[in-house]
């Protein structure tokens, strides 16, 4: 059996398993992809000391930096339940039961897609998901936001200081934001807040969005805007679906963790994008990462099991 058990292999994971290692316990990382969220982002300029990097290259730094130590990297294993216990067990897809004294759980979340033409095709060429991220790319160019809730309006208030200007579409006739959000928002006069308004399409030229399509849903009629970027605020889901019943989820599916990333189950800690933890980001999520880390290791040795 394992002393800590990391179930996933994005920065969260990557963090966790080092700090474990270097304890000198027995550590293993099951991940369905190793790299997680950050396999899928081109250029990351707030990872604090690197000034830039690409995605794909700070994955690989994760994997070597994981690899230097002695841990049992299971890359391509998706864990399908978990089971409390003395010793924890986490089931995976193959059918095979994993055993271990503490759990470390940092399977990420994803962003919900609006699933229309041009979306994936422009993803990273102008259709982004992550303000605090993308943001800055933008500057001075026109953009869209997707979604009136919190999320969006809270985008589109950041993204109004730095671009141009911004278009909200909303798919319902009312935004759903705190109501002070709305008002700093509609005090902003490079915002144009647009509602009942369904997205049909992201279109582009030359590889790059070049605007929006969406339909009134009051007047039926087909409308499109020409910008340079459209960011999708329609909600971030946590992969926790395989947990349900099991340990403490908040109504948004994410893990409840305390200041020390233990869960509502003796010996499993979570960490990540798929916490309660605000603000959904690299750096957040390896901090948060070491410290669940550090919170089963203090577990263990106040436990019988270490
Ligand atoms: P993730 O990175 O989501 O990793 C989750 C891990 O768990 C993966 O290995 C996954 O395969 C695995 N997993 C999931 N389910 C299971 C399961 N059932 N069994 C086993 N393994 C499982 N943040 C920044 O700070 N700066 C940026 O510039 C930036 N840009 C971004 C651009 C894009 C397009 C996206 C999508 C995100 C961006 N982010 C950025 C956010 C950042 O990527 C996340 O906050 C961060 O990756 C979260 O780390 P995590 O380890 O919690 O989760």
């Amino acid at each position: 059996a394992f002393d800590v058990l990391v179930v996933g292999g994005g920065p969260a994971g990557a963090s966790a398993a080092i700090y474990a290692a270097r304890k000198g316990i027995r550590t293993g990382v099951a991940a369905e992809r190793f790299g997680g969220q950050v396999m899928d982002t081109l250029a990351i300029e707030n990872f604090i000391s690197v000034k830039e990097t690409e995605g794909p290259k700070l994955a690989m730094a994760l994997e070597e930096h994981v690899k230097q130590y002695d841990v049992d990297v299971m890359n391509l294993q998706k864990a399908t339940g978990l089971t409390a216990g003395d010793l924890i067990e986490v089931t995976l897809e193959n059918g095979a039961v994993l055993k271990s004294k503490s759990v470390i759980i940092a399977t990420g979340a994803r962003w919900r897609e609006m699933n229309v033409p041009g979306e994936k095709e422009y993803r990273g060429r102008g259709v982004a998901y992550c303000p605090h991220c993308d943001g800055p790319l933008f500057k001075g160019k026109r953009v869209a936001v997707i979604g009136g809730g919190n999320s969006g309006v809270e985008a589109a208030i950041d993204l109004a200081g730095v671009v141009s200007h911004v278009t909200l579409l909303e798919f319902d006739s009312a935004l759903r934001a705190d109501a002070v959000l709305q008002q700093k928002l509609a005090s902003l006069p490079n915002v144009t807040v647009v509602k009942s308004a369904q997205t049909t399409e992201v279109t582009g030229d030359n590889g790059k969005v070049n605007g929006l399509a969406y339909l009134d849903r009051v007047s039926g009629e087909a409308r499109h805007v020409e910008l340079e970027g459209v960011f999708v605020q329609i909600g971030l889901l946590p992969n926790t679906d395989w947990l349900k019943g099991t340990l403490e989820l908040s109504n948004r599916g994410e893990i409840v963790v305390d200041a020390r990333g233990q869960t509502s189950l003796p010996g499993v800690f979570a960490a990540g994008d798929c916490t309660t933890v605000p603000y959904k980001q690299i750096i957040i999520a390896m901090g948060e990462g070491a410290k669940a880390s550090l919170g089963a290791f203090d577990h263990l040795i106040r436990s019988s099991a270490g």
